[in-house]
Parts: C-alpha cells; sequence; structure tokens
C-alpha cells in the first residue's frame, strides 16, 4: 500500500508529460473570462431525501443482523447491483451487494467481502453458501436514507460562494435552477488617441491600450460582468456616440474609463462626463490622484461613471483602493485583501501630503521589498510584484527594517 506522499509523486510522474503540452492560443484581445466567483442570491431549500434510499457502503452481503453468527452459513441470493431496482432478502439468506446499491427490503446491515468466507463473490448462482466470523451490529455499513440531508431541509443558504462542492450537491438533489447574485454590469472605456487594440500594429507614438485587458481581468476577479471594452479616441463627439450606441443596445449597470481625467488639453472623459452629472478632483494617493465618479445623466438613462486615470499602474491601484472592495460586496465575495507587516528591506521615501501606494514583494523571512519605483507606467513590476505597500500620509521617509502595512494581491 503506497504512502500518501507516495501516491502523490506517483500521480504527479503519471502526469509530468502535460507540463510539455502545446500552449493554447487566447485569440481574443479580451482576457479570458476566468470562471467568475458565483454566489446564491437566495436560500435553496432541499427537494430530495440525500441519499434517496438506504444504500450500501461496501461491496459485502446485506444481511439480517439478528440471523449471523459466528461460523454457521446463510444461504447465498441474487446479487444486487447498483442501480438494481429495490429487491427483498428472503429470511435466511445473504445477498452479495456492491456499493452504492439499495439495501434489499429486510436486511438491516452489510457485511464487507473481506470479512466474509469466501472473502470474493461467487457467480451469481444458487446453490452457495457464506459465512461470517463474527456477529454484527443492525445499521453496519448502511448509508441511510437522507443521512446526508433530508428533503426539506436547507441545502444552501443565500450568500454561499459556489465551489465545486456546492455545484456538485445541487446536482445530487437534481436542483438545476439556482438564483445567483447577477453579475454587475460593466461598459469599460479606454480613452487615448495614442491606444491601440492589442492586436493591432503600432504607428509611431501609440502604445497598446493595457487598461482594457488588466481592468477586465480585474473587473471579473471582482465577481462583475464586462459587457462592452471599448477605445475611445480623444474627442467627445466620438465618445458621445459610443456612449450612445453602446447603451442603446446594451444593459449597463456601470461605466468605467480610464484616461482623459487630468489636467491636459484633451481629456475626453472629463469633457463629456461633467457636464453630465460627474465631478472630478485629485484625490491626495500616489498614483491615482486625478479621478471622477458621479451619475451621468446620459441621454435621459442615470448612469454610475468610475472615472480613474490612464496609467496603467493608476488605474489597477485605483482599482484596487476604490472600485475592488466595493464590487466584491456587491458579489457576496470577501472584499479585503489579506493585510501584511513586515520590515522593508530597503529605505523609502514617499510624499509626505500623499498615501502612497508601492509594488512589493513579500521575501521567505517575512521581509518586504520593493519592486521597481513609484512611476505608474511601469505595470510590468507591477505584475511582478505580490504586495501593494502602503505608505500613508504623513509618512517621508522610512528606514531599512521600518515596519510597513501591504495588501497580497
Ligand atoms: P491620461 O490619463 O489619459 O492623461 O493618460 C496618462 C498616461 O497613461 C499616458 O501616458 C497614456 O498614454 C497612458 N495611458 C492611458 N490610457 C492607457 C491605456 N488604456 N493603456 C495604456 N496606457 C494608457
Ligand atoms: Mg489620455
Amino acid at each position: 500500500m503506497p504512502s500518501v506522499s507516495e501516491y502523490q509523486s506517483a500521480i504527479r510522474a503519471l502526469l509530468s508529460p502535460l507540463a510539455a503540452r502545446e500552449p493554447e492560443w487566447w485569440t481574443d484581445p479580451r482576457p479570458p473570462a476566468a470562471p467568475a466567483p458565483r454566489v446564491l442570491a437566495a436560500d435553496v431549500s432541499n427537494p430530495l431525501d440525500l441519499p434517496p434510499f438506504d444504500n450500501s457502503q461496501m461491496d459485502g452481503y446485506a444481511v439480517r443482523a439478528a440471523e449471523v453468527h459466528p461460523g454457521s452459513a446463510l444461504a447465498v441470493a441474487p446479487h444486487i447491483a447498483a442501480g438494481a431496482g429495490l429487491a427483498r432478502l428472503k429470511p435466511g439468506t445473504a445477498a452479495p451487494i456492491m456499493t452504492g446499491a439499495a439495501v434489499p427490503l429486510g436486511a438491516d446491515a452489510i457485511i464487507p467481502i473481506e470479512a466474509s468466507d469466501p472473502n470474493s463473490f461467487l457467480p451469481d448462482e444458487p446453490g452457495h453458501s457464506v459465512r461470517f466470523a463474527g456477529p454484527v451490529e443492525p445499521g453496519a455499513f448502511v448509508r441511510r436514507r437522507s443521512s446526508d440531508l433530508a428533503a426539506g431541509q436547507m441545502l444552501l443558504i443565500a450568500g454561499t460562494v459556489l465551489g465545486p462542492a456546492h455545484w456538485g450537491v445541487l446536482a445530487s438533489a437534481g436542483v438545476t435552477r439556482v438564483p445567483l447574485l447577477r453579475r454587475v454590469r460593466v461598459l469599460l472605456i479606454s480613452t487615448g488617441d495614442e491606444l491601440r487594440a492589442p492586436e493591432a500594429p503600432l504607428d509611431p507614438a501609440t502604445i497598446h491600450d493595457a487598461n482594457g485587458a488588466s481592468l477586465t481581468a480585474a473587473l471579473e476577479e471582482a465577481g462583475a460582468e464586462v459587457v462592452r471594452a471599448e477605445v475611445v479616441r480623444d474627442d467627445a463627439v466620438a465618445a458621445r456616440a459610443l456612449l450612445a450606441e453602446v447603451l442603446a443596445s446594451t444593459p449597463v449597470d456601470l461605466i468605467l474609463s480610464t484616461g482623459g481625467v487630468s489636467a491636459g488639453a484633451y481629456e475626453v472623459v472629463r469633457d463629456v462626463f461633467e457636464s453630465a452629472g460627474v465631478a472630478f478632483t485629485s484625490v491626495s494617493m500616489q498614483p491615482g490622484g486625478p479621478q471622477g465618479q458621479g451619475v451621468a445623466r446620459l441621454d435621459g438613462a442615470d448612469l454610475p461613471v468610475v472615472a480613474f486615470p490612464g496609467n496603467p499602474v493608476s488605474a489597477l491601484v485605483s482599482f484596487e483602493m476604490f472600485l475592488r472592495p466595493v464590487l466584491r460586496g456587491l458579489h457576496g465575495l470577501p472584499a479585503q485583501r489579506p493585510v501584511i507587516r513586515g520590515p522593508l528591506v530597503a529605505a523609502v521615501e514617499s510624499p509626505v501630503a500623499k498615501h502612497q501606494v508601492r509594488r512589493g514583494r513579500l521575501r521567505p523571512d517575512g521581509s518586504i521589498e520593493l519592486v521597481g519605483g513609484p512611476g505608474s507606467h511601469l505595470l510590468h513590476s507591477y505584475a511582478a510584484s505580490d504586495l501593494l505597500v502602503h505608505l500613508p500620509v504623513g509618512v517621508h521617509e522610512l528606514p531599512a527594517g521600518a515596519t510597513v502595512d501591504a495588501w497580497a494581491i
């Protein structure tokens, strides 16, 4: 009998050739929709006894416990396979029964085949007998009807984040319609004349739209659904036309934009949404200072708008700080990132009047090293980090060894 670790090694070895499998090419510019976490919106009651009938926990013999005496023989009855209908056990007999088969009427215990003599099944024909070494308790190795859950009881409560076992138990109970919290539908807009789709070639002075991809992934992880992701030029007329087209055809709960919110000359998000009722401000945070939020009145419909700055790190940090906790909460998911405290590996400076959020990495000894500088274009450094390190307002210089709080991302 192999040990657990030996068996783990065996399975690892069995599957190791899969490590060299060909990559799958994802050809959609949007990241794959990960199986978004889904949460029950209402209690679900159980319509079915689980299990639905008394059944055998073992391959063995179904018996009447009172008829089993050490060394005495019982006549072998016909076999009972899993999925066979309900049989009846004649007095003075023992029925070979397979795991999951219905315990026959009259039987009240199962004796495992290993504890029987002979200890393997005989051909399914009349004339055989079987002996058992010891007595058996009524109920032995019988999985009672409703021993997992009785019909009419609560199957799953509202707020359950559905994992594999939940989907499985719903299927067991035959529940094929479940009320889920509806995912918040987001129209995601990247703005900038310089932006090209990730699959498009770059002309001089253009870059690929990173925020459409990063925020799509971030929104989906937070439980939301990106119903449209668009790139808009720095042109208020074009932006309004796109909004009109999308909103006429697609139900949207939230508009999230990036770029076009600061003090430049072509701030399309400001131009379009400020007059529609969205407030723009500067938050004492770095990165992610310029921000906009509010309800916009668009073609007569009122829609919440959140406007993040365009730098890719600013956009993602803004998402972590402002939107992710709220969206996760709305979707019934744990909202807080785990907080990790640890000593800084090296000294750091931070603008004293701003809450600076830096990218970092947790070292095996529990210390925290910063990854990359504070620049808000350093998305690759972000991708190489597993922490967001907080340097709150009031912090100007911290020496190596100073304790900081970080969010595990
Ligand atoms: P903005 O907030 O529009 O002033 O943009 C600030 C910086 O972020 C500029 O360098 C933009 O080119 C860049 N940027 C804006 N949007 C995106 C985006 N979707 N993907 C990558 N970079 C962007
Ligand atoms: Mg811009």
